[in-house]
């Protein structure tokens, strides 16, 4: 089994496979934000962008997720916390750590509060405030 990018315990197949390849949706925005960590080491930059919400997509460019997935060796997540954000709720935060060394083989950690919102059943990233360290 491939263990999950994520962390989850879980293999990979039974995690955030079935999202990135569209099989299922994420019930909660834990689980989205799992997928959208694994999406950035696996470089899915339609996944990145499809899950960001329509109107913050004009922030993004699909050029420079591209950039940042490739030229970034991903160590890690860590799920510090999270609000709401269960099947029967329509918002929910995420506060996260990614473990990551850029392309100059610096250690990072991005630690970032993730707003999520659910719209028709699906969960979107809304913004990120990022922390310092
Ligand atoms: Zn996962």
């Amino acid at each position: 089994m491939t263990p999950c990018y994520c962390n989850s315990g879980l293999s990979f197949e039974s995690c955030c496979e079935p999202f990135l390849l569209g099989d299922k949706t994420p019930e909660t925005a834990e689980q989205l934000m799992r997928s959208r960590y694994s999406a950035y080491v696996e470089a899915d930059v339609r996944y990145i962008l499809k899950t960001t919400h329509p109107s913050k997509r004009k922030y993004y460019s699909a050029a420079s997720i591209k950039k940042w997935a490739t030229s970034s060796k991903w160590i890690r997540l860590e799920i510090i916390a999270t609000e709401k954000g269960s099947a029967t709720d329509d918002k929910g935060t995420v506060t996260f750590k990614a473990y990551y060394s850029n392309e100059h083989n610096q250690s990072i950690v991005h630690h970032e509060h993730s707003y999520f919102v659910k719209e028709k059943g699906i969960w979107y990233f809304l913004e990120g405030e990022v922390k310092e360290e």
